[in-house]
């Protein structure tokens, strides 16, 4: 594609965003649309984010997602933000209206997708390993899905009570709960899907597992195990996982599938999931 005084922006800000690969997912897609876009990485520290937002708009930028460390730092200076993204207190994906830039979180999206093929999730139990950020996307796309119990674990007792906390006062009326990691034992031979939200098992951790293989043990044959990592794959969690038998996710598909709803929001056609897939596939490769 001819760069010309006609193409339009879109680009990911976040510090350090570098290694982000929405570029190169991107890229792939306006290719294969031939759309008259380029997507870039904008590096924004956090003292400068409140002048690069409104820059942005200057520009003509048309869109663009939000990585680490601007996510919840950015919902101020939005002129509209969905009712998710604000359950979740989280913004990635960003778009211009007339009144300013309007944004929402398109990991729900992202998160839910592999898992709508599966099978129907209303009334069943979802254990949530980690309650970071995107641990947040999950309890809401749990909460999308139907499930009738969402059961989060995590390490720091007072995140996790801040945790259930915002959720209680949030519009979304889930079926929340939050505990101790030490409950794991008690709630694994219940949970239909399980989700890794923490860290472990991605670099430099690539040899360690948020559930052992005990652990595992206790899971119903049926249990479907969702690792939000997407390398290495598979990662030390879902190895395990397979070995005793149970079905697995990986966080690939996620990553293209919040991909694709950002691209549908800025260009209003559907996204080429096979090419950002297929681009995201071969880059990880490399
Ligand atoms: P985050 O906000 O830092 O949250 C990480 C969570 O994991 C926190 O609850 C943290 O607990 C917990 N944790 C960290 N180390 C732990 C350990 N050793 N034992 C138990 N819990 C531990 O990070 P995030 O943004 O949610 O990202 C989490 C993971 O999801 C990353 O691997 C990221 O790559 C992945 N992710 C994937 C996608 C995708 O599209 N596939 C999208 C978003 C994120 P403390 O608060 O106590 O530290």
């Amino acid at each position: 594609m001819m760069l010309t005084g006609k193409t339009q922006l879109l680009g990911v800000i976040g510090n350090p965003v570098t290694h982000s690969l929405s570029p190169v997912m991107h890229n792939a897609a306006l290719a294969e649309l031939g759309a008259d876009y380029v997507y870039v990485a904008f590096p924004v520290a956090a003292p400068e984010l409140e002048i690069a937002i409104p820059g942005l708009l200057v520009l003509g930028i048309q869109g663009f997602n939000i990585t680490i460390p601007h996510k919840q730092a950015i919902l101020p200076l939005l002129a509209d933000i969905s009712p998710a993204a604000q359950a979740i207190g989280a913004v990635n994906t960003v778009w211009r209206t007339e009144q300013g830039w309007a944004g929402t979180n398109t990991d729900v999206a992202g998160f839910i997708a592999p898992l709508k093929s599966l099978r129907d999730w209303s009334g069943a139990t979802a254990l949530v390993l980690g309650n970071g950020g995107a641990a947040r996307a999950v309890v809401a796309g749990c909460g999308q899905l139907g499930f009738a119990q969402i059961q989060v674990v995590g390490r720091n007792a007072q995140k996790l009570a801040e945790f259930q906390a915002s959720w209680l006062a949030s519009s979304l009326h889930l079926p929340l709960v939050s505990l101790g990691w030490d409950a794991l034992l008690t709630l694994l031979p219940t949970a239909d899907l399980i989700v890794n939200t923490t860290p472990l098992g991605m670099h430099p951790t690539v040899d360690r597992s948020p559930l052992t293989a005990a652990h595992l043990a206790l899971a119903p044959a049926e249990a479907v195990v969702y690792d939000l990592i997407y390398t290495p794959r598979p990662t030390q969690l879902l190895a395990q996982a397979a070995q005793r038998g149970l079905a697995t996710l990986d966080g690939l598909e996620m990553l293209v599938q919040q991909g694709a709803a950002a691209l549908e929001i800025w260009l209003h056609q559907a996204a080429p999931v096979a090419t950002m897939r297929q681009a995201l596939v071969d880059w990880l490769a490399r």
